[in-house]
């Protein structure tokens, strides 16, 4: 029997496209066909959870009083060092109960925000291109996106002055996030400072995505949100431990700030879920609480790879800036050609997976992510295999297709 008569809601049919599904469908093909991907499209950290991380979580699942259902709001004891872990790293206080809440992963959050927040018809500003979580969410709620476009020429920073005053005086909430996905853009403290001025100004909720938090080079440290004087009274911070501590599969994060807003995104998640396994919560205190030998560890790890790259592409004519954070480089595509189809060339040619940033909004066109989850000899593979495809960056030839030796 035909399903047609039943079709999925409004708000799902209204999502953009999905450039993933494409992709998705080639990856499948040519591992059928037998090809070895080099698959640097996801941001899905390669390496282990740290060894006490793992250890407490084992311990933990021994205790049968973790097999329940978990509190709502989390775990006291989670809560208290997520709150401890960000007075030492960022010298702010925030209260436990009410001012911080652990999450199945910030992309969960994020997303259930904009359902807890946004009316159809409510005006968000969202950056483009952004995480695609940024503008989706905000989309199922049937909120109205506008797009805050961002150049290269402008440091991939959210230009506050290109927002028409009757735009901003209608925008109920700002999604923005620094260290960027997929840009690998970073944002000095002033910026933090106008856009706090600039959300105060205009009565909009700030939602900063810091789940780079960690990952950042050379003695950069990123800033925080709440940082900035005044910034709690109108915003909020997500937070993950996915990337940091290699925990993408353990689905946990948290969300810092606003007492109000905190409370609302809980009322909303308290009919939706019972939060994160009591077992998990308790080993995600070990990771807040693990030395900062651990964290040099990692950032040397995404620093070693990012260098090796960014001087394997720079031999083949791609000038990419040393990126301060993150674990991707922003990469442009030759001239002529679109997002799509180059990583499709790419991985047509030479089985290297990127993601093509149109995937993050429409103002991600022209480049494609590389995420550095591979170490440095599989990155060095997929290099050799590039310049064998006879693939180049050649910003003087004009003209799209004769530049990628096909
Ligand atoms: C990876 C990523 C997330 C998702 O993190 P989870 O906590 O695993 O859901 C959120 N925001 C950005 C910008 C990311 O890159």
């Amino acid at each position: 029997m035909s399903l047609d008569w039943i079709k999925p809601a409004d708000r799902i049919q209204q999502l953009p496209p999905y450039v993933f599904a494409r992709l998705d469908e080639l990856k499948a093909k040519a591992r059928e066909q037998g090809i070895d991907l080099i698959d640097l499209g996801m941001g899905n950290p390669d390496g282990a959870t740290p060894q006490p991380v793992v250890e407490a979580a084992m311990k933990a699942l021994q205790d049968p009083s973790n097999h329940g259902y978990p509190p709502f709001e989390g775990t006291a004891n989670f809560r208290r060092a997520i709150t401890t872990w960000y007075k030492r790293r960022y010298g702010v206080m925030l209260d436990p109960d009410s001012e911080a809440l652990p999450l199945l992963g910030s992309k969960e959050g994020l997303s259930h925000l904009a359902i807890a927040y946004i009316n159809p018809g409510d005006v968000v500003l969202v950056p483009s291109p952004a995480y695609p979580a940024h503008f989706r969410g905000p989309v199922i709620a049937g909120g109205q996106v506008h797009s805050l476009i961002l150049k290269e020429e402008n440091d991939w920073l959210i230009d506050l002055t290109t927002i028409p005053d009757e735009v901003a005086r209608k925008a109920k909430i700002l999604y923005f996030n620094y260290p960027s996905n997929p840009t690998a853009a970073t944002a000095p403290r002033e910026f933090f400072e106008e856009i706090v001025a600039f959300a105060r100004k205009y009565e909009i909720l700030l939602v900063h995505d810091l789940c780079y938090a960690e990952l950042a080079f050379d003695g950069y440290q990123p800033t925080s949100l709440l940082e900035i004087p005044g910034a709690k009274d109108i915003g909020v911070e997500f937070h993950t431990l996915s990337k940091t501590y290699n925990m993408a599969g353990w689905r946990v994060g948290f969300v810092v700030g606003n007492r109000h807003v905190i409370q609302g995104l809980r009322t909303l998640k308290t009919n939706l879920d019972y939060g994160i396994f009591a077992a998990l919560q308790t080993a995600a205190e070990t990771a807040l609480q693990l030395p900062d030998i651990y964290l040099h560890e990692v950032q040397q790890r995404y620093r070693t790879r990012r260098d090796f790259l960014i001087e394997g592409f720079g031999k083949l004519g791609w000038d990419i800036p040393k990126t301060k954070a993150t674990m991707y480089l922003w990469m442009k595509c030759p001239v002529g050609m679109g997002s799509t189809d180059f990583a499709l060339n790419l991985l047509q040619q030479t089985g290297v997976v990127v993601t093509p940033g149109n995937a993050f909004g429409v103002a991600g066109e022209g480049y494609v992510r590389i995420s550095l989850i591979a170490d440095c000899d599989r990155l060095g593979e997929a290099l050799r295999r590039i310049e064998k495809a006879g693939i180049r960056y050649q910003p003087e030839v004009v003209g799209a297709g004769s530049e990628l030796g096909v």
